[in-house]
């Protein structure tokens, strides 16, 4: 797949406010929050969308909700609770084609989560 911008956050080729890292895992806040939280985990390994997640990747998807999870408790918000959800494809609303799981959190989430729009996809 071709490179995004995640792939130059992972590279530190350009700025990120990280919050978390490990071997398989990075989170970093969302340059544009949609809530009073909302950062983005994502893999290190390049996957486009969850349609190319393959077997081999279970072990990594798992790492995801659990550093969402862990970042959701030493930040305080995790018996509040939070939104964790991942975009796919332009229905979806996906406009940065590497996974990621963004969580949302600091307010009450309204559900469903339809808008009348569509984003248009990011290099
Ligand atoms: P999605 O639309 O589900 O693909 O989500 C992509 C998310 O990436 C959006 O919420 C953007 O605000 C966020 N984003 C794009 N570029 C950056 C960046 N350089 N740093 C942090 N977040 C970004």
């Amino acid at each position: 797949m071709s490179e995004t911008i995640f792939t130059k956050i992972i590279n530190r080729e350009i700025p990120a406010e990280i919050i978390f890292e490990n071997d398989q895992v990075l989170a970093f806040k969302d340059i544009n929050p949609q809530a009073p939280v909302h950062f983005l985990v994502i893999p290190k390994k390049a996957i486009a969308t969850i349609n190319d997640i393959q077997a081999e990747d279970a072990e990594i998807v798992g790492q995801l909700y659990i550093a969402a999870a862990q970042i959701a408790k030493e930040q305080g918000f995790a018996e509040n609770g939070y939104r964790a959800v991942m975009n796919c494809n332009m229905d979806g609303g996906q406009t940065v084609y590497h996974i990621h799981l963004h969580v949302l959190a600091g307010k009450p989430m309204g559900w469903p989560p339809y808008q009348d729009t569509l984003k248009q996809p990011l290099p």
